[in-house]
């Protein structure tokens, strides 16, 4: 069964389509979107590792509806955002004489998607792509919303554009051979989602949540889509994160900092980092008098037992301490004049977005956690 979650934007709305094989039928969803006759050439942008596993059945049934593929190849990892990546895409799809009927698939991660969307907004002052994320990560919130970016000196996602993909196909079968850390990763930002805005959906992940990381094909089926949906009505109101699509980056301001105390490196990836961003949140929010201690023992319970990090001291190597931390988060995307942006929440369920937070008592939760 195929589910299909609509994202409300004027004339820029488009589907996320969820489910089970959809690589195998992926030409009939994009064939619609392309423009003229002389577009059917269609540059597939992935990585090797995920080009060697689904690139040949999507290939194939890009020729069944009549398009020609024309596979982009980039080395796995984060390290791939590059300027010098992003040259590369720009240069393949002129190669390929993309024009403003033109649709440019991503395939794979949320890598390829941030890097593949940025190159098709830039091309020609702008022209179509579809989405075709392959990682739990990317299924659920990077390949959704449009934000494209590319990691700079200064740091990462820091030069991107908003660029909104034609359609988004989530098949949720590719998720099998996703190794288990990122799909656990993935699955620290589908939990965001009941944190931040829906105390039902938490109760369902607690229940059915498992199941959903064991492969259970309805179960991920409804987390995806859930999630989705979840993601399209924030979105849908916020398109450029003015106001509530903030709400998103729960966990996000102490998960970054994490993130850059440990380098980036293979110490903690951005899923474990937004885990433990999350507990840290629900923390702060009941050390300030938002939430129940009991509301945090649930988040923190949740998280840990499907086998995410919840506390700083399981980072393996030195311990990140509150100083430094702080001075990341200082530095966030997301601090205006030095004041940093916190996402709180008034239970689970119930975030809200402060900058009145004081240092002191972050600097308090980090130190004790
Ligand atoms: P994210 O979506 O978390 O940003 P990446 O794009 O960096 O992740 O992908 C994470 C890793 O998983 C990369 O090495 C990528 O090649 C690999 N990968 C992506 N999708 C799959 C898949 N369905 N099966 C196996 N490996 C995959
Ligand atoms: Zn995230």
């Amino acid at each position: 069964m195929t589910t299909s979650v609509p994202v409300s934007l004027g004339d820029r709305s488009y589907h996320i389509h969820i489910g089970e094989k959809l690589i195998e039928s992926a030409g009939a969803l994009l064939a619609p979107h392309l423009g003229t006759s002389a577009a059917r050439r269609v540059p597939v942008v992935t990585d090797e590792n995920v080009a060697r596993l689904y690139y040949p059945a999507f290939a194939a049934s890009l020729s069944e509806a009549g398009l020609f593929p024309v596979p982009v190849v980039l080395p796995p990892g984060e390290q791939t955002k590059t300027f010098g990546n992003l040259e590369r895409v720009v240069d393949s799809l002129l190669s390929a004489n993309v024009e403003r009927g033109s649709l440019i698939v991503a395939l794979g991660g949320g890598v390829i998607g941030d890097l593949t969307g940025f190159a098709a907004g830039v091309v020609k002052r702008g022209i179509g792509f579809a989405q075709v994320p392959t990682t739990l990560l990317a299924q659920v919130d990077s390949s959704v919303g449009g934000k494209t970016a590319i990691n700079t000196a200064q740091g990462k996602n820091l030069v991107g554009l908003f660029h909104q993909p034609r359609v988004v196909i989530a098949d949720t079968t590719v998720l099998k051979t996703l190794p288990r850390r990122e799909l656990l990763g993935g699955y620290a930002e589908v939990v965001k989602y009941g944190l931040l805005g829906d105390e039902s959906f938490f109760a369902w992940l607690e229940k059915n949540g498992a199941q959903a990381l064991a492969g259970d094909n309805h179960a991920i089926a409804h987390a995806v889509a859930h999630s989705c949906v979840m993601k399209a009505s924030i979105v849908a109101k916020d398109e450029r994160e003015e106001g509530e699509r903030a709400l998103l980056n729960l966990g996000h301001t102490f998960g970054h900092a994490l993130e850059a105390a440990t380098g980036y490196s293979d110490r903690l990836l951005h899923g474990e980092s937004v885990a433990l961003g999350c507990v840290l949140a629900f923390k702060l929010s009941a050390a300030l008098g938002h939430s129940k201690e009991a509301d945090v023992a649930r988040a923190e319970r949740h998280l840990a037992g499907a086998g995410l990090p919840t506390r700083i001291a399981q980072i393996p190597g030195p311990r990140p301490k509150p100083d430094e931390l702080l001075g990341h988060m200082r530095h966030d995307k997301k601090a205006q004049g030095g004041r940093m942006t916190f996402i709180l929440a008034k239970g689970i369920g119930h975030a809200f977005i402060t900058r009145d937070v004081p240092e002191d008592a972050v600097r308090t939760v980090l130190a004790q956690d």
